[in-house]
């Protein structure tokens, strides 16, 4: 097979958390491109199925599913679902994910188990369900959308609960990994950069934080729209079959220095 090839994801299925918006949407368009038939999670309906007419013109198939991935029976349910409509699941991306900002010492219990709960707790639980299919099928691939936070502290936005929570993305990853390897199912982590979405749009566009951009990133700008598309290929194609619990920032070298 050539290696142009291997990028080809024509005939697989892929699934992807947090896909009504920012870099999900991204993604998901970027799987379409390569020929996947897609699903797509997330708690706004009106915006899923906006995303998912979109994707249908680019010649795939595209499943919006309403679900909150904090919910485990909502991700039994929205597994049942796409396993239905699909017949199986080849690749899942854990992308879902936000961030509380604020003083660690001003940080109430509700607000760091809120951040542990949608960006570490909603990884095992949706890899957990999505597993057990790829298990049967004795094939798969999960990426977790991780961050370069979860590498590194910060001084520019206090965030702890989403420092330790994305922090434990990455283990979780070297664990799981390790343990379904023997079925075929490979484990690995992206850690993005700075990327301008709903999440980070208004934090990005001010003056002092491009102003301390600038002096930690050694490429010197934030990372543009579908500039992770790459890696994210990469590690659901062919190309990727023998890398497992590997952990890649994109991150324009913020961790690098
Ligand atoms: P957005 O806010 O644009 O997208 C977040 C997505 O997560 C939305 O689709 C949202 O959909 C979904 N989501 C949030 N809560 C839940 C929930 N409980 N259940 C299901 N879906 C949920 O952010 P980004 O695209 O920027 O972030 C995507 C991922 O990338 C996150 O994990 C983030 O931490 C990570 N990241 C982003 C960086 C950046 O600079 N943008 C940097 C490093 C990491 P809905 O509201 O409809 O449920």
């Amino acid at each position: 097979m050539s290696i142009k090839n291997l990028f080809d994801l024509t005939g697989r299925v892929v699934v992807i958390t947090g896909a009504s918006s920012g870099l999900g949407v991204q993604m998901a368009k970027a799987y379409a491109k390569h020929g996947a038939n897609i699903a797509i999670m997330a708690r706004r309906k009106e915006k899923l199925e906006a995303v998912a007419a979109e994707i249908r013109t680019l010649g795939v198939k595209c499943l919006p599913v309403t679900c909150d991935v904090t919910d485990t029976n909502a991700i039994i349910e929205a597994v049942e679902i796409i396993e239905k409509e699909y017949g199986k699941v080849d690749i899942v991306v854990n992308n879902a994910g936000t961030g509380y900002v604020g003083p660690a010492v001003e940080m109430k219990d509700e607000d760091w188990n809120w951040n542990v709960e949608l960006d570490l707790n909603s990884v095992f639980k949706v890899s957990r369900e999505f597993a057990k299919g790829m298990i049967k099928n004795n094939y798969g691939r999960i990426i977790n959308i991780s961050s370069m936070y979860g590498m590194v502290g910060n001084m520019a936005l206090p965030s702890a609960g989403y420092h330790a929570a994305k922090g434990g993305v990455l283990n979780l990853t070297r664990a799981l990994a390790a343990e379904w390897a023997s079925h075929g199912i490979t484990v690995n982590c992206i850690c993005p950069g700075y990327f301008e979405t709903e999440l980070t749009g208004d934090t990005l566009n001010t003056d002092s934080f491009s102003t301390y951009m600038k002096a930690t990133v050694p490429l010197g700008r934030y990372g543009n729209e579908g500039e992770l598309d790459s890696t994210a290929v990469y590690l659901a194609s062919d190309a990727s079959a023998y890398v497992t619990g590997v952990i890649i920032p994109v991150d324009g070298g913020y961790t690098c220095v």
